[in-house]
């Protein structure tokens, strides 16, 4: 079974696109996604619909519990907040049912999921030694995936604990040591890569490979300034910050 595991979409349909067009021709049997469907980006009933269609796993991050209400605003400061307001005002009726139904964290074969960590499923961010420790002793999973920090990460806990950045074409073998991913964020990607990030899992030979996919950032871009969203959201997904 090869999955195709994608985190922090937030509402950037050419990203989404892009991806998807790569796991098309890929032969996947399915996709896995980490939470953060909407905020920031200009499409999010866009985006909601192609997920709702095509994940077989589909989480709840915050920007998502937030637009729907169940998180207050106030958790959010700036241009995350000024997305998240529009967001609930463009926010369609199925769009909103599909976010309501969903949960912060899950378990599949072989896997468990969250947004945040075990610690937190929404909000925590593993990006020290010491986070990535006590969200690995929370679970017995033998894989661990994480979204929320937009950073592409590979944590092992062999003999000692070893976290890395994983950049494009990153390929761990799975079952030898207990690993905590993170696809990094298709939509908003922050660890200096503008491409969308995401990864690919085959559980049948054990190897997970960490992607990355061009996609046509002026188009995101231009949308987002025609609805005079924040510019330093459109100016970001240049850089990859
Ligand atoms: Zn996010």
């Amino acid at each position: 079974m090869r999955i195709a595991v994608l985190s922090d979409v937030h509402s950037n349909l050419h990203a989404l696109e892009a991806v998807l067009a790569e796991i098309d021709a890929g032969g996947f049997d399915g996709i896995w996604f980490l939470g953060d469907l909407v905020g920031y980006g200009p499409k999010p009933n866009e985006c909601a619909a192609i997920l709702q269609e095509r994940a077989a796993i589909c989480l709840a991050g915050n920007h998502d519990l937030v637009v729907l209400g169940k998180i207050p605003i106030d958790a959010f400061a700036g241009e995350a907040a000024a997305a998240a307001r529009w967001t609930q005002t463009v926010l369609d009726e199925s769009a909103r049912a599909f976010l309501d139904s969903l949960q912060p964290q899950a378990a599949a074969p072989g896997a468990e999921l969250f947004h945040g960590s075990p610690r937190d499923p929404v909000w925590d961010y593993v990006l020290s030694d010491e986070s990535a420790a006590s969200a690995l002793a929370l679970t017995e999973a033998p894989l661990v995936l994480v979204g929320h920090s937009h950073v592409a990460l590979e944590i092992s806990n062999g003999e000692e604990l070893r976290g890395e950045p994983a950049p494009d074409g990153t390929r761990l073998e799975l079952g030898l040591t207990r690993r905590l991913l993170n696809p990094g964020s298709v939509g908003q990607p922050r660890d200096g890569d503008p491409r969308a990030a995401w990864l690919e899992i085959d559980f049948e030979t054990g190897w997970a490979t960490f992607r990355r996919t061009n996609y046509p950032v002026e188009r995101t871009q231009h949308e987002l300034r025609e609805l005079n969203l924040p510019e330093v959201l459109a100016a970001r997904l240049a850089y990859g910050i």
